[in-house]
């Protein structure tokens, strides 16, 4: 497993990471859903609960007005058959087709023992002209049935707290609605027969004190705006002559005349329908309040659901979006760290973030630069520049304090080599002057006496003179490398150093001539001795590397603010590569020539020296195998 995890590619890895909460929390919101969705049709169901109740009492209160009708019919049996109980009936059967439609186990196959199968015959009965007796206890006995069947708990759920006021009262009312027709029907009978059946009071009289406690009970539980309409409902409709004459016979335990049969069978079928309404009311209300807990519910469970759907989103692709950038940022470190291993450098990492990635960002790219600080260091010091400023970046810097001593080490070695150059040149001129001196002398005392002689002895000269040049040359270098080189100005013009050239070609070579183009003659502020320097070195190296001999041209004008002056040949030439390092310290382009063009490469170096001191500048146009012009410039004096 640990070696399967280690294999994976760094995306794979983090999309595994971010795959576990993932899936975890679309477990969870699958569960929420479900829950919720539990939840409403929980709701749902109760809802049809209600549905079916409010149905129920609207058969309820068809069946009591059509039973007022019939009942009516049935007593005086006059003339046809009232329009108005043929809609009744419509009515009364429309709703009983939709409760038969209704697949809830409660009321499975209620018409058989609501005797509402008998419904249509009682009809016919009752168009022949059936007896209202039986047409009264027909329909009676049906609604009292239906009643019984008419019972919505509310439940111990507290979804349904805001309606449990409401289905408790109208439980309540079914009740004693129920208790109302039994003592009624009781009633109903005692009238009929006439007779004062005492045995049958104290029978109901249970019947009636429940009667009364439910009442007692809805004054209590039903909501101040229910109880309100209860009451009115109780003192002035139906209902208040008939619980009053109810309660009378209780009392007397006697009926007396104030109701015959018929009067009785009406005014006790509208009190109880008076309830039978409230009940409906009561329940339609319920109705509404559940359909809008429900509808709540619902678009809860849908917004629940859209919101951890749409955080789902948004999550996974933050994740997405996490995993591709650190990826990003991973490997462009590690390519950039891959340069560095092939040791490239000026790789210009940016830190990108405040942590453990940022950071080795920084490292690397601090490597990186201190890469490049001691690349250039070290450029600098094979130069020659020992004074470059190296810090390591800690006492444990290897490379650092390598490269440090390396640079003091070089610093001490080139000292002394400098010294021991300095030293040898010094060593070296007191010997050499001597020699030339003696060579003059000796040339004086043989002049014209020995051709032979006077030949050598010029030689001897004309290489000690070569020789002075080099050991002045040497310790001209030596004081540059130590600063010592100093120059001391005056006011004159280049021609007072240009004219006395011609000479000094005759004196070098016989196969060269010099031109000379001066052009302007301005006065500039330097040292006389080191430029004339320059120009001799410049018109010596002129001739010594065209060694075909040829002309050297000399041009002198002016540029703006500065003199120019310069030395063209046709030898030899240099090329690209060497033009920029011929005025390093003992460069020879033409190192392997040594014998065709000897020379130390110190010559350019001291020429830039100088010129650099008087502030002016020198460069070179050359073409290889054509020749080489040298240019310098120095500032006028105005
Ligand atoms: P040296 O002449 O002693 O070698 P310099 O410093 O005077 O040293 O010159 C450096 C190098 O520049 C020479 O070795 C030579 O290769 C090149 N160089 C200088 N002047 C010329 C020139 N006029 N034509 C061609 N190459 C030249």
């Amino acid at each position: 497993m640990n070696k399967f995890f280690r294999r994976l590619s760094l995306p794979s890895k983090l999309l595994m990471l971010i795959l576990l909460p993932l899936i975890i929390i679309v477990y969870l919101t699958i569960q929420l859903y479900r829950e919720k969705s539990d939840h409403a049709s929980l709701l749902h169901s109760y809802l049809d609960r209600i549905n079916r109740s409010v149905s129920i009492s609207k058969l309820i209160a068809d069946l009591q007005s059509e039973r007022k009708i019939s009942y009516n019919y049935a007593l005086t049996r006059n003339g046809d058959l009232p329009a108005q109980i043929m809609k009744l009936r419509t009515a009364t059967d429309t709703t009983l087709a939709k409760l038969t439609r209704h697949e809830d186990i409660t009321l499975k196959e209620f018409a058989n023992y609501t005797f509402l199968d008998s419904l249509g015959s009682m009809r016919n009965k009752i168009d022949k002209g059936f007896s209202a007796d039986l047409v009264m206890h027909f329909y009676t006995t049906a609604i009292f049935r239906l009643h019984t069947l008419n019972i919505v708990l509310a439940g111990n759920n507290k979804y349904l707290d805001p309606l449990f006021a409401d289905l408790t009262t109208g439980k309540i009312l079914n009740e004693m609605v129920t208790y109302l027709e039994i003592i009624s029907t009781n009633f109903y009978n005692a009238l009929y027969s006439k007779q004062n059946n005492v045995a049958m009071l104290f029978g109901l009289m249970g019947v009636h004190d429940i009667y009364n406690s439910y009442e007692k009970e809805l004054l209590v539980k039903a909501s101040p705006e229910f109880i309100a309409r209860y009451k009115t409902i109780r003192n002035t409709t139906e209902l208040k002559p008939v619980v009053e004459y109810i309660d009378h016979v209780f009392k007397k335990f006697s009926f007396d005349t104030l109701y015959n049969t018929e009067e009785w069978a009406a005014i006790s079928a509208i009190a109880s329908s008076r309830l039978s309404a409230l009940e409906k009311d009561i329940l339609q209300n319920a109705q509404s309040r559940m359909q809008n807990i429900l509808d709540h519910e619902l678009r809860s469970r849908d917004i629940t659901f859209f919101i951890l759907g749409l955080a789902l989103l948004i999550i996974f692709a933050l994740l997405l979006y996490t995993t591709h950038i650190i990826t990003k940022m991973l490997t462009g470190l590690s390519n950039a760290s891959q340069k560095l291993a092939r040791g490239v450098s000026g790789l210009n990492i940016k830190p990108f973030t405040n942590d453990v990635i940022g950071s080795l960002s920084l490292s690397i790219s601090s490597i990186d630069e201190n890469n490049k600080t001691l690349a250039d260091a070290a450029d600098a010091i094979g130069k020659g520049n020992f004074n470059v400023p190296i810090y390591p970046r800690s006492p444990e810097d290897t490379l650092g304090n390598a490269v440090v001593r390396m640079r003091d080490n070089l610093r001490q070695f080139e000292q002394r080599k400098d010294d021991f150059i300095k030293m040898a040149s010094h060593e070296l001129k007191t010997p050499v002057t001597t020699i030339k001196g003696y060579a003059q002398l000796l040339q004086l005392h043989t002049a014209e006496k020995d051709p032979f002689l006077t030949n050598s002895l010029s030689a001897i000269e004309r290489q000690v003179a070569k020789l002075t040049k080099l050991i002045t040359d040497l310790l001209d270098a030596t004081k540059i490398e130590t600063g010592q080189l100093t120059i001391k100005k005056e006011i004159f013009p280049i021609s007072e150093i240009i004219n006395p050239l011609e000479n000094e070609v005759r004196a070098i070579s016989r196969t060269h001539s010099l031109v000379i183009n001066q052009h302007a003659d301005p006065l500039i502020y330097a040292d006389r001795d080191r430029i004339s320097q320059v120009l001799s070195n410049l018109l010596e190296n002129a001739i010594k590397y065209s060694p075909g001999g040829s002309q050297v041209i000399i041009t002198a004008g002016l540029d703006r603010d500065s003199a120019i002056i310069s030395f063209e040949d046709f030898g030899i030439g240099i090329s690209k590569t060497d033009e920029e390092k011929i005025f390093e310290r003992f460069y020879r382009a033409t190192g392997k020539n040594e014998d065709t063009f000897p020379g130390f490469g110190i010559g350019l170096f001291i020429v830039k020296e100088i010129i650099t001191l008087h502030k002016g500048r020198v460069w070179v146009k050359s073409e290889k195998g054509k020749g080489s012009t040298f240019f310098i410039s120095l500032p006028i004096q105005h």
